[in-house]
């Protein structure tokens, strides 16, 4: 069937290293199949561009990320000591909010069935903010927690819920033991829920939130909180939905918009085609959503949920046997028939 183009975009694609590339290939198969003209420049990023060109993240692909419609990101391979290209691209394009959806999909082994919460992640500072030094009995970091920020994404946080139709909105934090910092956070949190009285406000310490993750996650809508906070819970909350195979997110900010899976560049397994590309594809319908190609993104989900769904075709950790591309070519099927 010939191909409808309706629109086109300008997208950087960063594939990244090890499972970052392999996933990358396979969703930009599927992409192709849509009715939809996405313009792809590639960038480089992370530890095979740190051996070839020196740097984990060369100006060049900070400027054509800045320059795009939309940036797709696989994964890389952080190696201590080099300049982490993820986190310098989050702060250079200042992308202060990062959703990360918990799903579970039918068809897929999980801890629960039917959840559906949403943790929104603080991006550019807190414990990530870089900033260590050597002491003389070892080394310290710090946690740095502005009022900007803070209400930047809490304000995010709130108008998500309001948009997104959802009902809840937990601020998690610790700050019974950091006053300045978290209380700084909690306190500007509930300033703003004074705002926004047909969203529900509570919030919970974060040691107490990582159980009641596992115990009574369906108590929980969405979720607001620091940086490093926000990125174990969202690997916890994939945990309970079948995986970081499945686990996607958007980098958001004022101008740009950056699509990239919770998962790493898996070393284990990279270069035998057995990653599951549903994180990154999921990731993908995010860009397409932001991109508004609302009706594309959701016939991308839809073939994805159907592949998930029938378990014919699914990669190691779905508990089949598929390679990453057989999958890729099941969910592109769906697309075109
Ligand atoms: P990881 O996410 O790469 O892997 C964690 C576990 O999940 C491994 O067992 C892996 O095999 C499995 N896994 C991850 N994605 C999968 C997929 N799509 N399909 C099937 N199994 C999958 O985390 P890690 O092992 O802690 O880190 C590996 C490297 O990735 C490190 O260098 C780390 O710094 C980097 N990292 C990068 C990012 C990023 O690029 N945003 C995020 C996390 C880690």
């Amino acid at each position: 069937m010939a191909k409808t183009v309706i629109s086109m975009h300008d997208i950087t694609v960063i594939p990244g290293d090890g499972i970052g590339k392999e996933v990358m290939n396979a969703t930009l198969h599927i992409l192709d199949a849509l009715n939809i003209d996405l313009n792809y420049t590639k960038a480089y990023a992370g530890n095979e561009c740190f051996q070839k060109w020196g740097t984990t993240i060369p100006e060049d692909t900070i400027s054509l990320a800045r320059n795009s419609d939309a940036t797709l990101f696989g994964a890389v391979t952080t190696v201590p000591g080099q300049k982490s290209a993820i986190i310098t691209l989050r702060k250079e394009l200042d992308l202060y909010a990062n959703i990360r959806p918990v799903k579970s999909y039918p068809g897929v082994r999980s801890v629960y069935q039917d959840l559906d919460l949403v943790i929104i992640r603080e991006n550019t500072e807190g414990l990530y903010s870089g900033i260590e030094e050597e002491t003389d009995d070892g080394a310290s970091a710090l946690r740095v927690i502005t009022r900007k920020a803070s209400q930047r994404i809490c304000k995010f946080a709130f108008d998500y819920v309001k948009h997104t139709g959802r009902r809840k909105l937990t601020a998690v934090h610790k700050a019974n033991v950091l006053k300045l910092t978290d209380g700084l956070f909690r306190d500007i949190f509930y300033d703003l829920a004074r705002k926004y009285e047909d969203v529900e406000a509570e919030d919970r310490y974060v040691d107490a939130m990582a159980m009641f993750l596992v115990t009574k996650p369906h108590k929980f809508d969405v979720i607001v909180t620091t940086n490093l906070f926000g990125d174990i819970l969202s690997d916890e909350g994939a945990g309970l939905v079948g995986g970081l195979g499945l686990a996607p997110s958007a980098n958001i900010g004022k101008e740009n918009g950056l699509f990239e899976p919770v998962h790493g560049s898996a070393p284990a397994i990279a270069g035998l085609g057995v990653a599951n590309p549903s994180a990154m594809i999921l990731s993908a319908v995010m860009m397409l959503n932001y991109l508004k190609e609302f009706g594309e993104a959701s016939r991308l989900d839809k073939a994805l949920k159907e592949v998930l769904r029938e378990g014919k075709v699914a990669t190691l950790d779905l508990g089949g046997g598929s390679s990453t591309m057989e999958m890729a070519e099941a969910i592109r099927k769906k697309l075109v028939e």
